[in-house]
Parts: C-alpha cells; structure tokens; sequence
C-alpha cells in the first residue's frame, strides 16, 4: 500500500445540479493494488497505518486523471492545420494523412506518438476515434495497453463521399470490427467502440452494420459526430431524404446511454430531446469548433434539456492534447455567447475535464473523482517556482480560486506526475509504459 499525502482537488457531485468542488489540504489517500482503500485528513490517516510507504506530493495539487471523450488517434502530426472550416479541413489535411495509415509500420509510429501525447497531458482515460484501416486500429490496441491506459476505440467506417482508400463495405466493416472487438474488447483496460466516421460518409447500409456489431459485442460503444458545421448538416439532411442529423443514428438503435456524439454545435430541439431521453452524451470540443469556426456551443440548452456533456479535444482539429486548454475554451465560449451563454466555474470546467467524461464512458464507478472505491488515477500539478501558474497558486484566495488559475495558466508541462490504476507513467520528462 501506498500512502499519497497531497492538496486534492475533483468533483464528485455535478456542479450543473449543486455539487460543489471538494478541496482537502493536507489529505492522505491510502492505495491498494491501485484502488483508494481509505481517504481523511494525513495525520490521522497516518497514525492508523504507520508502516506504509508514504508519497509527499503537498507541493502543487493532484487532480483525478483527466478524460477526453472524443480525440483522433491518426491525426497527431496534423494538429495545425489552420484557416479552413471542417470539409475543406478534411479533404486538404486530415483525410491525406489518414490514407498513410494503411502502412502499419507508420500507423505503429503515430500511435506511438498519439498516446504520448495522451499522457504528457494527463489523460488517463479515453473515447479514442480510431482509424479506418484495422492494422492501424490493432497497433492502436497495443500502444494503450502498454501504457494501461483507459482507452475506448474501435474500426472507423465509411462507404461513400470519402477518399476510396478510406472505404468499406457493410459486410467488410461488420468482420473487421468483430474480429478487432473479438482480441481487445474487455482485455485490460480497453473497449471496443463501434465508430462510423458520420453520417455524411456513412449509408443507411453500413449504419446497420454498425448496429449490428454494437448489439452483439456486449458493452461495446457508440461514437460519431453529428451537427459540427452547418455546411455538413445540410449535407447530411439532403442524403437523408431531410432526416435530423440524431436521427440519421437513432432510428438505427445507435443513440443509446453508451453512446457519445461529438460537436452537436447546431442542435435542434428535437434533437436536444432525442439525446436526452435516450441516455446518449455529446463530447464538447471548443478549440476544434473555435479553429475550425464551427460555432459557439450552446451548452445552456444542452444543460435544459438534460443532455449529458463531456468534454474533447478532437486532435486534430483541435490544438492539442490538452484538457485545461479545452477547459479554458469551453469557459470563453459560454462568455462569448453573451446571454445565451452558461457561465461556468472552475468547478464546472473540472467537472467537465474529468467525472462527466467517466460518466459517459459509463466509467464513473470506476474514475472520475479521488473517492474511496475508486481507481487510483491521478495527475500531479507541479508548476516551476517562479512560473506564473506557481505564483498565481501561491497566492491563490480560495480552492476555486486556485483551479481558476490552473485552467487559466496550466499546460501539459506543469503536470509533474501521471497515475493510472495506482501505476505511475510518467513524472515530469520521464515516462514508463506499465510493465505487463
Ligand atoms: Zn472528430
């Protein structure tokens, strides 16, 4: 057993329905074979276990591991792309380097790349969108398995608009995805996600494939986009005889609790409601829509109508791995938005980056907040003396105050340590996969 002695900070209550954030200074988490087995005050916590060996984190904070529900395994080394909205994004940027994938030893590389990137940023559980080709997806499996890393993914499909090299058949993609979920699925800390890329390149005929797959591999996820770019939506209407976007998902059985949906920007009601009465999750990605002028989110009707939202940064739209810098986007967006707008706390911005992303994973038993029962996933703030951030904690009036200026100034730099199932990662430049 391990004793961490730490300021902790998360979010066990929803603070869109009156949770709160919990801050313990000085708080002792005892961890056996990777579970919170006790949770008080150190000094207590000390005198009742006094041989364990103790981990003194007190400088800086620990956060629960962070969760990005919606992020693109093979488009690390395109994150940059700038001045283009979504299709032309695609054509000239995302979907040339998703060809390169079919080379397996590249794919092995960017994967390599890819959960790098995951853990130098503290994410310890993801909803990954995987590739097109199922080697790539495979070498995919293996880097997040090294790491032990909480990764959900799956065989992306599509069978029409995109280029040819990217498509499938229904029944091509139906054996591809069992014979991937039939190695991976439920192995370690891993998750098959059935995953058409969206509806624009996706026929009634594979969508029923993807139904197919899902209903059989017990436990395995949904995920899509929907409602990204308004250019898109009209797209997607015309080749649906005039469907909702939702729609185009639901009427195949494909909008359910283990569902998540990314972007939504441009919902309509309907399908606001659609969403949350069937349980599904939408994955909130603010610098992607920020760089690809997609819109300004409208979390306050999400919120009203009782969709459940977490948060993503769609790499590589989006500007990184991020969690903090897709928190801070989030808090402007809703400020831009002016009235329409739901003014969000730090509080909300954690929540967001940690347990409603385990929510709608349907990992919230397991992660999400630092809980007694819980997993020991966990990252360790630890900015520089003399840096910005260190000054702005030094003098910090309040916890909420202090998780302010860590969304405000926190980068993947200041995180001085990475913990997943009780298994340290990484500690500031050093990282280790988990021996297995
Ligand atoms: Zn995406």
């Amino acid at each position: 057993m391990t004793l961490f002695r730490a300021t902790v900070l998360d979010t066990p209550d929803d603070p869109f329905d009156g949770g709160v954030l919990r801050a313990q200074d000085d708080c002792g988490l005892l961890v056996e074979g990777g579970v919170i087995v006790a949770r008080g005050d150190f000094t207590t916590l000390r005198a009742e276990h006094p041989d364990e060996d103790v981990l003194d984190l007190r400088e800086g904070m620990v956060l629960p591991g962070l969760v990005d529900t919606h992020v693109h395994f093979p488009q690390v080394r395109v994150i940059g792309g700038l001045g283009m909205p979504l299709l032309d994004w695609l054509d000239q940027c995302a979907l040339p380097e998703e060809m390169r994938l079919a080379d397996v030893d590249m794919a092995r590389g960017v994967a390599r790349d890819f959960v790098t990137g995951l853990v130098d940023a503290g994410t310890t559980t993801a909803l990954v969108f995987g590739s097109h080709f199922a080697s790539a997806v495979d070498v995919m499996f293996e880097a997040a398995d090294l790491w032990g890393l909480r990764v959900t993914t799956g065989l992306v499909t599509s069978d029409r608009i995109l280029p040819e090299p990217l498509l499938t058949t229904p029944a091509r993609a139906y054996e591809e995805s069992r014979d991937l979920a039939s190695r991976w699925h439920g192995k370690g800390r891993l998750r098959y996600a059935v995953t058409p890329r969206f509806s624009l390149s996706a026929s009634d005929a594979i969508l029923e494939s993807c139904a197919a797959t899902f209903g059989e591999v017990d436990g395995s996820w949904f995920t899509s986009h929907v409602n990204e770019n308004t250019a898109e939506v009209k797209e997607v209407a015309e080749l649906f005889g005039g469907a909702s976007y939702v729609d185009t998902y639901d009427r195949h059985g494909l909008v359910t609790p283990r569902s998540v949906l990314a972007h939504n920007v441009h919902p309509t009601d309907p399908e606001l409601a659609t969403l949350a009465a069937r349980g599904a999750s939408v994955a909130h990605c603010p610098t992607s829509n920020s760089a690809l002028g997609s819109g300004l989110f409208p979390l306050r009707r999400h919120v009203e109508a009782g969709v459940q939202v977490a948060m993503g940064s769609d790499v590589g739209a989006g500007t990184g791995f991020s969690m903090l810098k897709e928190g801070l986007q989030a808090y402007f967006m809703q400020r831009l938005l002016g009235d329409a707008g739901l003014p969000l706390t730090s509080a909300h911005l954690l929540w967001l980056c940690t347990s409603a992303g385990a929510r709608s994973l349907g990992l919230g038993h397991e992660v999400g907040d630092l809980s007694v029962g819980k997993q020991f996933d966990a990252i360790w703030l630890l900015p520089e003396a003399g840096d910005p951030l260190a000054v702005g904690l030094g003098n910090a009036k309040s916890a909420d105050d202090a998780l302010s200026k860590v969304f405000a100034l926190g980068t993947t730099s200041d995180i001085g340590g990475v913990w997943v199932g009780g298994d340290q990662i990484a500690a500031g430049r050093w990282r280790m996969p988990r021996r297995t």
